[in-house]
């Protein structure tokens, strides 16, 4: 058994990995924005904002085996809404966090990268060694903590990259367009609703399963030494082929009568294509995807029609 420290535990991520966590019989510590935020069981919650200093003094209480940062501004979307604040908790925090695990040896420091840190990568699909080259806010947050991690690294510190592709589950919320298309196929199969705008259509993406995803998170964790890892499932689809596959699953005949495209949701920089090459981490860490692209949309779907049926009776 062992203590661990997961930022952004109330997100999708985090709660899923303090489950797990929490399964296996570890003390699972958590930060999260506030206190009213709802709470995992067996988890104890630190409240905090980590848009200010802060995190120093608990990891200095806490002492825990592994930090896992997760918490992040989690759209590209909203990374252009809000820059600096994109900055503060998806750059700068790392730095404090990374910092004071440099005078604590026997700590262990995880950090959610992501692929956006690629920008519009040239390279498919994409490894640990493609370039970075962001093009988002989100992007270039992500690609500072990230060169941070190999920084101290090289300086000592047990501390591991996971690069990780969208990964999506029945917890995203609808800000990310997996959900947004889900949760508008349920209502528009039940006459709740008719039309989804949407932006880029042709946007292609790896989809993977998010409890997959933690998996490798725990997996990467428990390694004998520190790296970077891409977590992909080396198969892209595009959203119009999310679109096509959700609203079948919702039994709604023919989706284009419904799916309007909007330019308010289109993005600058938005890569045409990301694919990752996730041999490392299987190789090394015996980790592979347990759903395809059908499971999720599936799971998705059917949860939100649940959600709907649910609060129908
Ligand atoms: P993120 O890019 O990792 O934040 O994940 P998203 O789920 O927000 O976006 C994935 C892809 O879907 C991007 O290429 C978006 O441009 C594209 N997309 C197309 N329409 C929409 C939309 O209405 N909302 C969002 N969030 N993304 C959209």
């Amino acid at each position: 058994m062992s203590r661990v420290l997961i930022t952004g535990i109330t997100g999708q991520d985090g709660s899923y990995l303090a489950e797990l966590l929490v399964d296996q019989g570890h003390e699972v510590h958590g930060t999260s924005l506030s206190a009213d935020e709802h709470s995992i069981e067996g988890v104890q919650l630190h409240p905090l904002d980590l848009s200010q200093p802060g995190i120093a003094g608990l990891i200095r209480s806490i002492e825990p085996q592994t930090v896992f940062n997760l918490a992040a501004i989690s759209s590209v979307y909203g990374s252009w809404q809000q820059p600096d604040l994109t900055a503060r908790i998806n750059g700068l925090a790392a730095a404090e966090m990374l910092a004071t695990i440099r005078d604590l040896p026997g700590t262990r420091f995880v950090q959610a990268s992501s692929a956006e840190m690629f920008g519009m990568p040239a390279q498919v699909p994409q490894t640990e060694s493609t370039p970075i080259n962001p093009t988002s806010p989100y992007g270039a947050a992500k690609a500072y903590a990230h060169s941070l991690v190999n920084v101290y690294r090289t300086a000592g510190v047990w501390a591991s990259s996971v690069i990780l592709y969208n990964h999506e589950s029945p917890r995203r919320p609808e800000n990310f367009v997996t959900r947004k298309i889900t949760a508008a196929a349920a209502r528009i199969s039940r006459g709740l609703q008719d039309t989804l705008e949407l932006g880029n259509l042709d946007a292609r993406r790896d989809w993977g399963w998010a409890p997959d995803y933690v998996d490798a998170l725990h997996r990467v964790a428990s390694a004998d030494e520190p790296g970077d890892f891409i977590v992909a499932t080396g198969t892209d689809h595009s959203v119009e082929e999310f679109v096509a596959a959700a609203f079948a699953r919702a039994g709604i005949p023919n989706w284009r009568d419904h799916v309007t495209v909007s330019q308010e949701f289109l993005r600058s920089g938005d890569a045409p294509r990301q694919v990752g090459d996730a041999s490392k981490i299987r190789e090394q860490r015996g980790w592979s995807p347990t759903v395809d692209f059908d499971g999720i949309v599936a799971a998705m779907v059917d949860n939100d029609l649940a959600i709907i049926d649910r609060s129908a009776n």
